[in-house]
C-alpha cells in the first residue's frame, strides 16, 4: 500500500475516533470481491448489457423474458456469494461501536451475511433475497419461482397466486418508486452522520447518490473509497482511492490497535 493511502487511513481512523455517528453508503463496488460484478466499473455489466427498466417489463413479453432469464442467470451466483474482507471490516467497525448504519445500494444482502444486524441495514433498491408482487407485494420465495419456470416450457412469466400482478425479484428496477420509508431513513441518516463512507460506488444513480452529498450540506464530512473517480469525488474532504477490501481492513485494524493502545 502506497504512503499517502496509508496516511488518508490513519487521518480517517483519527476522525472516526471523533466522530458521534458515522455511516457507511455502499454501493456495488464493495461486492466485485465477492465475485458479483458492478454495473460501472471497467468489468461493469452495462459494458455487455443495457439495462431493462420497469415500463418495459409491464408492458413487452419479450422483455420481461429477458428479464427474468437474466435474473435467473445470475441467482445462484448470488444466493451462494459469500461476504468479502470489505463487508467483514464494516462489521468489525459496527461491532467496535465505531459504524452506526449501513445504507446500501446493493441487492445481495452481503453486510447482513457479514454480521451486521438486518435493522442496522437500509436496502435502498430493494433485495434480490426473494420475488414479490408488483401489485399487492406479496412476498414469494425463490423456489416457488424456479418451480414455476420450471414446469412451464413455454415462455410465460409468473403472476401473483393472489391478485394477477405480475412477479419480479424484490429489487427496484430504472423507472421504478424508490420505496419510500428506506428512503426517508437514509436521508435522515445521511443528515445526522457526522462522517460518511461513501463505498464502491459510481455516485451516478440518483436519488441513492443523492445521500453522501446530504451529509457534505449538514456539514459532516463525506469519505470516498472507490477504486476509480466518481462523480462526487469533489464533496470528498477524503479521497482513498483503491480495492475496498484492503482499505477497510486496514481501517478497522487501525481502529483496533489504537483503541487498545489509548490515544
Ligand atoms: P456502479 O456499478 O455504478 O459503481 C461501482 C463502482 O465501484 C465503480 O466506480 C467501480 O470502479 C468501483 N469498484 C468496483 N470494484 C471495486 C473495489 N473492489 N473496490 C473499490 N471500488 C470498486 O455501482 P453503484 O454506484 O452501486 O450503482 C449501481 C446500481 O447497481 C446500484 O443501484 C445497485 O442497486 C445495483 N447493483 C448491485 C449489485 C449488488 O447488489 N452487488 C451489483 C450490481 C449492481
Amino acid at each position: 500500500m502506497d504512503a499517502q493511502l496509508e496516511a488518508r487511513i490513519a487521518e480517517l481512523a483519527a476522525r472516526l475516533r471523533e466522530s458521534r455517528r458515522t455511516v457507511a453508503f455502499t454501493g456495488a463496488g464493495i461486492s466485485t470481491e465477492s465475485g458479483i460484478p458492478d454495473f460501472r466499473g471497467p468489468q461493469g455489466i452495462w459494458k455487455k448489457m443495457r439495462p431493462i427498466e420497469l415500463s418495459e417489463f409491464l408492458a413487452d413479453p419479450q422483455a420481461r423474458r429477458e428479464y427474468w432469464r437474466r435474473k435467473i442467470e445470475s441467482y445462484p451466483q448470488m444466493r451462494d456469494a459469500r461476504p468479502n474482507a470489505g463487508h467483514i471490516a464494516l462489521a468489525r467497525l459496527h461491532e467496535a461501536g465505531r459504524l452506526q448504519i449501513v445504507i446500501t445500494q446493493n441487492i445481495d444482502g452481503l453486510h447482513q451475511k457479514a454480521g451486521l444486524p438486518e435493522d442496522r441495514v437500509i436496502e435502498l433498491h430493494g433485495s434480490n433475497a426473494y420475488v414479490a408482487c408488483l401489485g399487492c407485494r406479496r412476498r414469494y420465495e425463490w423456489e416457488e419461482v424456479l418451480r414455476f419456470f420450471d414446469a412451464h416450457s413455454a415462455p410465460e412469466c409468473p403472476r401473483c397466486d393472489a391478485c394477477g400482478g405480475w412477479l419480479k425479484p424484490a429489487t427496484i428496477s430504472f423507472g421504478q418508486a424508490m420505496p419510500e420509508e428506506a428512503t426517508r431513513l437514509a436521508f435522515a441518516e445521511a443528515s445526522r452522520a457526522e462522517v460518511m463512507l461513501a463505498i464502491g460506488s459510481s455516485l451516478q444513480v440518483y436519488p441513492a447518490a443523492g445521500v453522501p452529498e446530504q451529509t457534505r450540506r449538514a456539514g459532516g464530512l463525506v469519505a470516498i473509497i472507490n477504486n476509480e473517480p466518481t462523480g462526487q469525488d469533489s464533496i470528498a474532504g477524503l479521497l482513498l482511492r483503491g480495492p475496498s477490501g484492503r482499505i477497510l481492513t486496514a481501517l478497522a485494524d487501525r481502529m483496533e490497535q489504537t483503541e487498545r493502545l489509548g490515544p
